[in-house]
């Protein structure tokens, strides 16, 4: 018997819920090689119906497992904590909105089989969006592997397939603050992409808005990355080094007779400019900080209320 999990963190997702499962159903029975399936749903602190919801599908199939968060911890500690709650052979990462279609885990299967560990969806279009969120996610995903070197592949979301073997290496690291996505291609498994044009949110409405969005692609790039504090050691010797050519050219310049005493204007723009320059590399080096206390609290990244149908 090979056991496909399919994980899916959900946040107040109750208009979604039943026509997901029901679709997620059909696909199980177009896939050759896993026999059987599990679906975890990891409830993160919805206070809608979604919990009554995933109970009742619960009561009727046993291979649909409910892990409910005491509140809401987020979406990648839900992913996090579905992740190591699955039993099967392989992981399906799948977003409860229905923006994922699940009919590509038919295709992931396949990729499965020709060997590689991480399949992946690849959006080719997005439905309904932003012009500013198409525009934000567009700049992310060169900017994130070039500053951490992660080959993570543009256009992509949580939306893919893991073999045990990234599964294993997932749960066993040890960090706390966990960029699920970052980690997954931080490995370096064989991976594959399978394109899909991504459909448009069921009901509700996304969590995530642009404060959200910003400070996830910060702390994202900070978990990874360390460039940022060479990138302000550099940038300070660049300024050393216009400082001195400054100051010997200002005293060649007394020493030969002029006088140069104007320019307040531009004197006060230096200041405000690297004023607020000191301000933004301190908030750089706050981040890790802030990371390093996470860490170092060693708190667990979420609360189980209840688990469903676990043996
Ligand atoms: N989600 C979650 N916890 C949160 C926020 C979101 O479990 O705190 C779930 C949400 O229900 C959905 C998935 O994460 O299943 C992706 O969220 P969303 O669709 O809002 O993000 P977007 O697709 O807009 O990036
Ligand atoms: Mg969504």
């Amino acid at each position: 018997m090979k056991k496909i999990s399919v994980i899916i963190p959900l946040l107040n997702e109750e208009g979604n819920l039943k026509e997901l499962y029901k679709e997620l159903l059909e696909v199980f029975k177009g896939l050759t090689y896993f026999d059987s399936y599990e679906i975890v749903a990891v409830n993160d602190g919805s206070t809608d119906n979604s919990l009554n919801i995933l109970k009742n599908l619960a009561s009727q199939d046993k291979n649909f497992k409910i892990v409910s968060f005491i509140r809401n911890f987020g979406h990648e500690s839900a992913t996090s904590a579905g992740i190591a709650s699955a039993t099967g052979d392989a992981v399906v990462l799948i977003d409860a909105d229905r923006q994922d279609p699940p009919e590509l885990i038919i295709e992931f299967e396949k990729e499965f089989l020709n060997g590689f560990d991480i399949v992946y969806g690849q959006r080719k279009k997005r439905l309904k969006e932003s012009f500013l969120k198409k525009i934000t996610s567009k700049a992310f995903y060169p900017i994130f592997k070039y500053l951490t070197k992660v080959d993570m592949p543009r256009n992509v979301g949580d939306f893919c397939l893991l073999s045990k073997k990234a599964v294993n290496i997932i749960n066993n690291l040890p960090e706390k603050c966990r960029f699920v996505r970052g980690l997954i291609y931080w490995t370096g498994l064989p991976k594959k992409a399978v394109f899909f044009i991504r459909r448009s949110r069921g009901a509700g409405a996304t969590k995530y808005n642009y404060t959200k969005l910003t400070i996830f692609a910060l702390e994202n790039i900070i978990s990874f990355s360390t460039t940022p504090i060479y990138c302000i050691i550099f940038f300070s010797l660049f300024t050393v080094f216009g400082c001195i050519i400054g100051g010997v050219t200002v005293l060649i310049m007394k020493l030969l007779g002029f006088v140069i005493m104007t320019g307040w204007a531009s004197l006060m723009l230096c200041i405000l400019f690297f004023f607020s320059l000191i301000l933004f590399f301190l908030g750089i080096l706050g981040l890790y900080i802030g990371k390093i206390f996470q860490e170092i609290k060693n708190r667990p990244n979420f609360l189980i209320d209840e688990k469903i149908n676990f043996d």
